[in-house]
């Protein structure tokens, strides 16, 4: 898998100027000759919840924007500036599904390319939730699937997390 993938720009952030590629410490990057600045391209964070009910089911929201709008996925979403990766999937949970949950472990960081974002850094949790999902703004629809109702996730950290997370509920539920 390769994580390379640029966002293509053009104007440097800070001060308008035109931004030049030049290659710089291994690997050609934008600079600002303007403000003397090289613009570093880093991938984004994401915070992903693999989300269960004492059924041992599994949350998905149908996706309300883009990309992969009208499929189900894990209640998904991109960190905000100054917010912790635990507060971040608890908001995203209540937007995307209006529910409160319990953080129960980190399952892994994950990372994928993704046309629109360039590349991506996923940080997935197992969260335990309960009450009737509500779908928020950014979903259509919102619900628990029995693991053997999970229709085909469009991305592939999604998957791999859910893959995981269903191990670890497994195992927990175990009696
Ligand atoms: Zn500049």
């Amino acid at each position: 898998m390769t994580i390379s993938i640029e966002k293509d720009i053009k104007y440097c952030p800070h001060c308008g100027g035109r931004l030049e590629k030049r290659y710089l410490e291994g690997k050609r990057r934008y600079y600002c000759p303007s403000c003397d600045r090289v613009i570093y391209q880093n991938p984004v964070p994401v915070v992903l919840a693999v989300a269960y009910n004492n059924k041992g089911e599994i949350l998905l929201v149908k996706r309300g924007v883009e990309p992969e709008k009208g499929k189900w996925s894990l209640v998904a979403g991109f960190l905000e500036m100054d917010e912790s990766p635990e507060k971040g999937v608890l908001r995203e949970l209540r937007e995307e599904a209006g529910l409160a949950g319990k953080l129960e472990k980190l399952l892994n960081v994950y990372s994928q390319d993704s046309k629109r974002y360039g590349s991506i850094i996923a940080i997935a949790y197992i969260v335990k939730v309960d009450g009737t999902p509500m779908p928020g703004d950014d979903a259509e629809d919102a619900r628990f699937f029995k693991t053997e109702d999970i229709p085909y996730l469009p991305f592939e950290s999604h998957r791999k997390a859910l893959m995981d997370g269903l191990k670890e509920i497994m195992k927990n539920r175990t009696p």
